[in-house]
């Protein structure tokens, strides 16, 4: 990081806020982009994109997010690491508190998505590593030749499921209804492969190890109540998102489930405060929509910051 005074910054490394920071940049605002692991965002891990348009037949994610990257820095764009413990907001400044550090700016986009949720069974932590996993591409070259499990029916699960069966001898994927929300076209691919065998209306009541770490668990049956134990090496967990919004919860509104309250114009309730991606209310978690996002909520920034140099005229 340069100097510690900005026109912008922009919390978070995914699509949208690196769309923020080529859209900054190119309007000549002095921008930086801060995140806290590794530029790219939940892309990173994913394997094909096969919906961002441009690209028939596909691109790897994080094939895409260097292109993302290597194209707002071309602009000016700063990038640095860091983790935002607080903002304070003066009003015209605001005040970033980064691991310690302070950095000034005038305007804050936040873009700092979601992270997976938890099942919350007991055990499950201490398995993390050892046979419990919240990132299929991350970890799923671990299970060759035996039997892992994908937990949740959305889209996430869906492509973990198809993408570990390049490993596993076998696919287990656990829905607690009897209809997958995945889109159709993952539906379709699930229910004609023949590794993915569907526990449909189950759900996982405990899980099973040993100290080499887990040896299966125990589905439960939602309707009937039976339960029957699996023999696993792998569990993936793919039961949805929790936003990353902890550090501005006292600042701006938030949702019940903790998403930034902004609307299409990516303002929030603290003006000057803007939210892109999948960390704000959107309808559509995609990284389209988190691109579209990320260039408004630049353009809302130095819409805001021409205003406070006219009111300070
Ligand atoms: P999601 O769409 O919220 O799906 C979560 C799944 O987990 C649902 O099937 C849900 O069941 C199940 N679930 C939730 N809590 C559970 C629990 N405690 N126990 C068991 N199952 C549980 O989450 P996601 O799949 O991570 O996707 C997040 C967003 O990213 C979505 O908007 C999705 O469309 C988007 N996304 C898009 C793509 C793509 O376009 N290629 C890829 C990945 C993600 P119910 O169905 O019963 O609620």
């Amino acid at each position: 990081m340069s100097d510690s005074t900005y026109d912008v910054i922009i919390i978070g490394g995914g699509p949208a806020g690196m769309t923020a920071g080529l859209y900054a940049s190119r309007a000549m605002l002095k921008s930086l982009m801060l995140e806290k692991m590794i530029m790219g965002g939940q892309m990173m891990t994913t394997t094909k994109v096969e919906n961002w348009p441009g690209y028939p037949g596909g691109i790897e994610g994080p094939e895409l997010m260097m292109k993302f990257q290597e194209h707002c820095v071309e602009f000016g764009l700063e990038t640095g690491y860091g983790t935002v413990e607080k903002i304070i907001d003066n009003g015209a400044s605001k005040t970033l508190i980064v691991d310690g550090k302070e950095l000034t700016c005038k305007a804050v986009i936040v873009t700092t998505g979601v992270v997976p949720r938890k099942l919350g069974l007991e055990g499950e932590e201490a398995l993390v590593g050892r046979g419990v996993s919240y990132c299929a591409t991350c970890d799923g070259a671990f299970f060759r030749d035996v039997p892992i499990a994908v937990i949740g029916g959305g889209d996430t699960a869906a492509e973990e499921a198809l993408f570990l069966t390049r490993f596993a001898s076998k696919v287990i994927l656990v829905h607690r209804r009897d209809q997958l929300r995945a889109t159709k076209i993952l539906q379709e691919r699930i229910l004609k492969h023949e590794k993915i065998e569907i526990a449909w209306n189950s759900v996982v009541d405990r899980l099973l190890s040993d100290n080499t770490g887990l040896t299966g668990a125990v589905l439960r049956d939602t309707q009937s109540g039976e339960t029957r134990e699996v023999e696993l090496a792998g569990m993936f967990v793919a039961v949805g998102v929790t936003p990353t919004t902890g550090f501005v919860a006292d600042l701006v509104e938030l949702t019940e489930d903790g998403y930034i309250q902004a609307g299409e114009d990516t303002h929030t309730s603290a003006p000057g405060i803007f939210a892109a991606g999948d960390c704000r209310t959107t309808v559509l978690k995609q990284v389209s929509t988190a691109v579209g996002d990320g260039a408004v909520a630049a353009i809302m920034a130095e819409k805001y910051i021409e205003e406070l140099q006219h009111s300070d005229n």
